[in-house]
């Protein structure tokens, strides 16, 4: 049996780093060694207490204390059966990741094949059913999805992979085509990775929106034709300029500022796509007459990556992306607090990993 160290959740603001058993892999399961884990915005927001996970008055709790969390994250396979090693096509030693979503295959949606909708939701960290990657180890459920990725990649890039994946089903759901003009508004790690996915869909234009120059320099880096910083000019204004007072075809909303909606509807030409990935901290009040009357505009919702994973895998092993500037900070398992505190100031860092043991 043995211990681990694991970062514990008690709920909002109560998270611990404990030495907890070390867990066992069942029958059809597999064990995994941690090699890094990366800190997310809704880890950041799930420690906060948002309402999103604690639940309010319009909504029950739906993440769950005496979790160990972190969703994103690659690791080594320990142990593993053969009906694992069959199902998912792995062996010992592998680097393995598994998709954030452990689908309970039996619901409404896992049923029809949209397993991304599933009803219970169990995401690893956030839900008992599925104890996440701050810690030594991990099982990886026998309903994981589980894709390979690159031992050759440092453990913190590869790690990538989750938020990864979710930028390229936010650019999947856009239909993006050769003709388009693209605005993601947003450079964070998921801004960073719609450009990326925006720009291998070989768009005319690929325009980035943020208001710090550091991430628009990256955004370049990730295939942006054009940056603006936002507290600098008028982005509407500018893309208009670039677009014979048009605008753009398709808006990518990974800002999480209800700013930023209000731009995207401004910023788009009639016919145009918006796609919102965000999770936002309040409301957002617009004249939705511009959605219908105005510019008849598709608008539409994204949420993990589904169908994502190995096309983002496969992205991070090309090199095609400045991972050793995405990744501005590698903590060991102790200084989670610093981590979550590094994510929540949002200026120094761009993705935050935790690398345990
Ligand atoms: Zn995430
Ligand atoms: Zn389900």
């Amino acid at each position: 049996m043995g211990t681990m160290q694991a970062v514990v959740s008690h709920g909002p603001e109560k998270y611990a780093l404990e030495s907890v058993p070390k867990p066992v892999a069942g029958p059809g399961e597999a064990l995994i060694q941690v090699e890094a884990v990366g800190i997310c915005a809704s880890d950041l927001k799930c420690y906060h207490g948002a309402a999103k996970f604690w639940g309010d008055d319009s909504r029950p709790a739906w993440a769950e204390t005496e979790v160990i969390p972190g969703h994103e994250f690659v690791g080594r396979v320990v142990t593993i059966d053969e009906v694992a090693a069959d199902r998912w096509g792995v062996a010992v030693g592998d680097r393995v990741t598994s998709e954030q979503i452990v689908p309970c295959w039996n619901c409404h949606f896992c049923k029809r094949g949209q397993y991304w909708m599933c009803v219970p939701h169990d995401i690893y960290g956030f839900k008992r059913r599925t104890p996440g990657a701050m810690a030594e180890f991990m099982v990886f459920p026998a309903d994981a999805l589980v894709h390979r990725i690159s031992a050759d990649l440092p453990a913190a890039h590869a790690a990538f992979v989750e938020p990864l994946s979710c930028a390229l089903h936010a650019v999947e759901r856009a239909r993006i085509t050769f003709g388009d003009v693209v605005v993601v508004a947003g450079c964070g790690p998921i801004g960073l990775g719609m450009v990326a996915g925006a720009a291998a869909k070989s768009p005319s234009m690929v325009i980035a929106l943020d208001s710090a120059d550091h991430k628009l320099a990256l955004a370049k880096r990730c295939g942006a034709t054009h940056t603006f910083n936002i507290t600098e000019l008028d982005a509407v204004a500018a893309v208009r300029d670039l677009t014979g007072g048009l605008g753009a075809d398709v808006y990518l909303e990974g800002s999480g500022h209800p700013s930023a909606v209000i731009q995207g509807l401004n910023v788009l030409r009639k016919l145009g796509t918006f796609v919102e990935y965000s999770v936002f901290g309040s409301d957002v009040t617009v004249d939705w007459t511009i959605i219908s009357d105005d510019k008849e505009l598709d608008v539409l919702g994204a949420h993990l990556g589904p169908h994502c994973w190995p096309a983002a895998a496969r992205m991070l092993e090309s090199g095609r992306l400045p991972m050793a500037d995405i990744v501005t900070h590698e903590l060991p398992l102790a200084d989670f607090q610093k981590g979550l505190d590094l994510v929540g100031d949002g200026t120094a860092s761009i993705k935050v990993a935790l690398i345990p043991g």
